[in-house]
């Protein structure tokens, strides 16, 4: 068996016993090239985990389209939860549209109202949920563990693709004819809000495009806590 065939015969394992022994379980998916390899593997099994995702409000008409291109390819629908609107106007009326770019505070405030607060009501009532986050994203994630504990979230944590590399992804997504975001096609490995996102030239580290203007010790979004902090997603593939 190949090196991918193992990892994918593994993932199902994986996948089956969550659906088996977690129900309810989520998969939080981010529209990424990782989440499609995890979105083709739950749908094609008809497993019984949800898949939502987080529509922000900024994101790029690209990943939208991956909304519509789920939706041919696999006749299922990607449950989006949106940010309150209450919430996201008052921080608009307060500060501007894109008073992210003011400082780290507002950045976080916007990403709290419109990906923080979704995500707990997405997460709400599930034993389970599912991310697509792998190892070698992040030297952070290097000892990333199959499965964990989340207590933030008062629930068991999956993450099915942590030995995955980056070209088991795409091997993968070839091999299958997956759709994908096709901004991964124009320098954007790692992709956010349209706002908060940039194409990286060759040799930037991965996540250098995500909240370019920041310091690198400040990003984050919060939808990943370990041991009570949010950690920082920084790149050791470049
Ligand atoms: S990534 Fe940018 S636009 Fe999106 S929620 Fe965070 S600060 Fe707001």
């Amino acid at each position: 068996m190949s090196d991918l065939a193992n990892r994918v015969a593994d993932t199902q394992a994986i996948l089956a016993r969550i659906a088996a022994e977690y129900t309810p379980a989520v998969f939080a998916s981010s529209l990424a090239a990782e989440d499609m390899v995890l979105t083709d593997l739950i749908l094609r099994a008809n497993l019984p985990i949800g898949i939502f995702s987080l529509e922000t409000g900024r994101l790029h008409k690209e990943t939208l389209a991956v909304l519509d291109a789920v939706k041919t390819h696999y006749g299922r629908d990607i449950i989006l939860f949106r940010p309150q609107t209450d919430a996201v106007d008052a921080y608009v009326a307060q500060n501007g549209l894109n008073a992210f770019y003011d400082s780290v505070e507002m950045r976080r405030e916007c990403c709290r109202i419109r990906k923080v607060e979704p995500l707990g009501r997405a997460l709400a009532g599930n034993k389970a949920w599912i991310t697509g986050q792998r190892r070698a994203q992040s030297a952070t994630r290097s000892d990333l563990s199959t499965q964990e504990d989340d207590p933030a979230h008062g629930m068991t944590k999956f993450n099915p693709l942590a030995d995955w590399t980056e070209e088991h992804v795409w091997e993968y997504l070839r091999a299958n004819q997956v759709p994908y975001n096709a901004l991964h096609d124009r320098g954007y490995p790692s992709i956010g809000c349209e706002p908060c996102t940039r194409a990286i030239e060759p040799g930037e580290d991965v996540r250098a495009g995500r909240w370019w203007w920041e310091h690198p010790d400040s990003k984050e979004c919060g939808l990943h806590v370990v041991d009570g902090k949010l950690i920082r997603i920084k790149s050791v593939a470049a």
